[in-house]
């Protein structure tokens, strides 16, 4: 008789993890109100006072910006196109190099590309899995132009080294905290401890418009070309008096009145978000400091965390079950996914963004080798093994539970916990499917819960 669902037996859970619901009456009343005032967005992209957006879109920045004291709030349709706006305010430009990470959304390197800057992969540290000054100090060269900082799944990068190397080498450092609105970096609010950086809005994170995004800055000249370039920067350059017109093209960027009232409603849900990923995150690392071979979130001295993502390190030399495997037995144990939500468990986060073609064919912009062809003699090399410690995360230890999330409770993670221990207490009737999962039987585990959904980004 088997014990474990995934050799026949029964499983532990069947009643569904509850779905996610992030809009609330709140919301809706906002919409309305602005559906009644007929103005979906105020935005014009000429010389006059529209040029900075509607009353909505101004409440939300104005919102956002004195939450955490930042001295500019810029918002955008995406934090794609802003981090695009923020290489481009900066300055960046072909050529270029800027340091970023590799284990990281593709939009955290491809908006360097957009400005025909190459990107240049630092390594992650095992522990926190951001890249740290000393990996960032490894490929600066004299071409390096800024660094790109990830704070991924939501914990603080280790900024102050960061920031001291920047200066020193005169570098632009850009924060991409997508995943960690509201984090604090040793009591300051991230985003804009750099130049400038700023946060996602994207249905899947903590808060969100459907779209969006969020650039934040301290500097009024980044703030102004921000904006500049959000909204059609060659039509108001003069109007503006920027008399810097490199990468003043501008786009439209612009969030519309519908999407700003309800992120001024979703911001003052982020607290009660945080603190409920919090409480979550907490119990897990409670549960799985008493199962070896599980090694909860390591936090950096000061370094706050949104748990955006629950990054656990794996050591199945430890347990004696393979990874893949052991992602497997642990999800028959569990409810399958509502549609659209993660498996319990998945395995791993993105593949290190540098084994994409377009860094192994060297190919961008156009189909002649744009930007790398800007520096002809440097070599770049995007090759396996460039980043080691991305690549054994990605290929050997990463396991990210997928139930540190609303509207969880702290029962669903004991049954998540009683998933794992029910697993490994029957490891020997993982024996002969072992083999089967190096074949094709792997179900969940194959195709891991971060990757297989674009979403959560
Ligand atoms: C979500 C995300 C992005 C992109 O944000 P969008 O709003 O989806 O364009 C960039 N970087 C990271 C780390 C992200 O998680």
């Amino acid at each position: 008789m088997s014990n474990l669902a995934i050799a026949g037996g029964a499983p532990l859970r069947t009643r569904p993890f509850p779905a996610r619901k992030t809009m609330g009456e709140a919301e809706k009343q906002a919409v309305i109100a602005v559906m009644d005032s007929d103005r979906l967005s105020s935005f014009y992209g000429s010389p006059g006072e529209r040029w900075l957006g509607g009353a909505k879109v101004r409440e939300f920045e104005q919102k956002w910006a004195e939450k955490y004291g930042f001295r500019h709030a810029i918002s955008v349709n995406s934090w794609t196109t802003g981090l695009m706006t923020a290489v481009g305010a900066a300055g960046i430009g072909p050529g270029d190099e800027v340091i970023v990470s590799p284990y990281t959304m593709s939009a955290s390197a491809t908006a360097v590309l957009f400005y025909g800057a190459i990107p240049v992969f630092a390594d992650i540290d095992p522990d926190t899995f951001n890249i740290s000054a000393e990996t960032i100090e490894q490929v600066l060269t004299p071409r390096s132009k800024a660094i790109l900082v990830v704070h991924i799944f939501g914990q603080a990068a280790d900024m102050d080294p960061i920031m001291a190397l920047a200066r020193r080498r005169r570098l632009t450092v850009i924060e991409d905290a997508a995943q960690a609105p509201g984090v604090r970096y040793k009591g300051r609010p991230i985003g804009a401890i750099g130049d400038i950086g700023g946060f996602s809005l994207n249905y899947h994170k903590h808060i969100h418009t459907g779209e969006g995004g969020m650039l934040v800055t301290d500097n009024a000249r980044l703030a102004l070309r921000s904006q500049l370039i959000r909204n059609h920067a060659e039509n108001l350059v003069e109007s503006q008096g920027m008399d810097d017109l490199c990468n003043m093209i501008g786009a439209n960027y612009r969030l519309t009145e519908l999407q700003a009232a309800i992120g001024c409603v979703q911001l003052d849900r982020l607290d009660a978000c945080l603190a409920h990923h919090h409480q979550l995150a907490a119990h897990l690392d409670r549960h799985l400091a008493t199962i070896p071979g599980f090694t909860a979130p390591r936090l950096a001295e000061g370094a706050g965390h949104a748990y955006y993502a629950y990054a656990v390190k794996y050591d199945a030399a430890r347990t004696g079950i393979p990874r893949a495997l052991l992602v497997r037995a642990v999800n028959a144990e569990l409810p399958p996914p509502l549609a659209g939500e993660q498996p319990a468990l998945g395995q791993a986060y993105v593949a290190p963004l540098y084994l994409a073609p377009l860094y192994q064919n060297k190919i961008a912009i156009g189909s002649k080798g744009f930007p790398w062809s800007m520096n002809a003699g440097v070599a770049y090399d995007y090759g396996k093994g460039s980043c080691p410690v991305a690549e054994r995360m990605h290929e050997h230890e990463m396991l990210l539970p997928s139930l540190i999330r609303e509207p969880l409770t702290i029962a669903d993670i004991d049954d998540f916990a009683a998933a794992l221990k029910k697993v490994l207490r029957h490891k020997d009737e993982l024996a002969g499917l072992a083999s089967q999962t190096a074949g094709t039987g792997i179900q969940h585990g194959h195709r891991p819960a971060m990757e297989s959904n674009k979403g959560k980004q």
